[in-house]
C-alpha cells in the first residue's frame, strides 16, 4: 500500500513529466472512481498543469487555474505517464491526454483509492478528504514529541492520518524498530530524549525510502514502470523468522493497532 515516500515518488515524476503541458482530453472510465461532479472534470481542456506535488498519501496535480485533480492511491491505485498509444491496462480508471501525444493514466484494481477535484479556493485539507495531520518531515522536533502526548498506542497513533500524515504500516514498523521502541509502548509514557529519536527515525527512514523510490511488495511502480527499491533496506517489515539487522534475534511478528507489526523483541522491549 503506498505510503509517504511512495506517494512523493509519484508526485516528482509527474512533476517532472506534466508540468506546463495542457490537457486535451479527459475520459473517466468507471464513474464511481471519481468523486465529484463530472461536468467540472469535463471542463479540464485547454488548462496547463503548474505543478505536481504531494500531501500525506495523496498525490495532487495542480492547474494554472488553480484546480487540482487529488488522486488517493488506496491500496493498489497506481498513476502512469504513458504515450496516447500505449497499450490500456485492465483497471484503467481515468485517462487525462495532453497535448503532444502524453496520457496520465490512473489504475486501481481493488478501487479502495479514488480521484477529487478541487475548485482553486478549495483546501485539500478537511472534511471532503478526511483531516490530516501534519507533514512528518516538515513539524519540527518539538512538534513531534507534543504530538507523542496522548495515552494510545504508539503505532496506533503514528499510523492515524489526523495525527500524522503519511506515515502506514510499513514505515512504521520500520522507524519504530531504528528507535528501539516497542509498537505497543503507550506514546505519553515514551521519555523526552525516546521522543526525539522516534522523531530522528521516522524523518531518516523517510528520506532514505524516497532516495530509493519507495517500497514494491507487490503493486507499487512509479510512473515510468519502475518499482521501488527500499523493500532491501528493510529491517523488521515482512522479516519475521529473520535475524534482527542490528542484534541478530529473530523478529517477531505480532498484530498492533489491527495490522501485522513486525520487531525485534531484543532492540524493542516493552516497558513495564
Ligand atoms: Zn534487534
Amino acid at each position: 500500500m503506498p505510503e509517504l515516500p511512495e506517494a512523493e515518488t509519484i508526485a516528482r515524476a509527474l512533476d517532472e513529466a506534466l508540468v506546463g503541458r495542457v490537457v486535451g482530453g479527459v475520459v473517466l472510465l468507471r464513474g464511481d472512481v471519481f468523486r465529484g461532479r463530472v461536468d467540472r472534470l469535463t471542463k479540464l481542456p485547454g488548462v496547463r498543469v503548474e505543478r505536481a506535488y504531494r500531501r500525506g498519501k495523496r498525490v495532487i496535480v495542480v492547474f494554472e487555474t488553480g484546480e487540482k485533480l487529488v488522486f488517493g492511491l488506496g491500496m493498489s491505485g497506481r498513476l502512469a505517464v504513458v504515450t496516447r498509444e500505449a497499450e490500456l491496462e485492465t483497471h484503467t480508471h481515468l485517462r487525462v491526454g495532453f497535448a503532444g501525444g502524453v496520457e496520465l493514466r490512473f489504475r486501481d484494481p481493488r478501487r479502495f483509492g479514488g480521484v477529487w477535484l478541487f475548485a482553486a479556493d478549495e483546501a485539500v485539507v478537511g472534511k471532503r478528504l478526511g483531516l490530516l495531520g501534519p507533514e512528518p518531515l516538515e513539524i519540527s522536533s518539538r512538534g513531534f514529541c507534543g504530538l507523542l502526548d496522548r495515552r494510545r498506542q504508539v503505532k496506533a497513533l503514528l499510523m492515524d492520518q489526523a495525527v500524522i500524515a503519511g506515515l502506514g504500516n510499513i514505515y512504521v514498523d520500520e522507524a519504530l524498530h531504528r528507535a528501539g521502541v516497542h509498537p505497543m509502548t503507550i506514546a505519553s509514557d515514551l521519555t523526552e530524549d525516546e521522543r526525539r529519536g522516534l522523531w530522528r527515525a521516522v524523518r531518516s527512514v523517510l528520506r532514505t525510502a524516497i532516495k530509493h523510490r519507495g517500497t514494491t511488495l507487490m503493486d507499487y511502480r512509479d510512473p515510468d514502470g519502475a518499482p521501488g527499491g527500499f523493500q532491501q533496506k528493510h529491517r523488521v517489515y515482512r522479516r519475521d523468522g529473520q535475524g534482527c539487522r542490528t542484534c541478530g534475534v529473530v523478529i517477531e511478528k505480532i498484530v498492533a493497532a489491527g495490522r501485522s507489526t513486525h520487531f525485534c523483541p531484543n532492540c524493542q522491549v516493552l516497558g513495564l
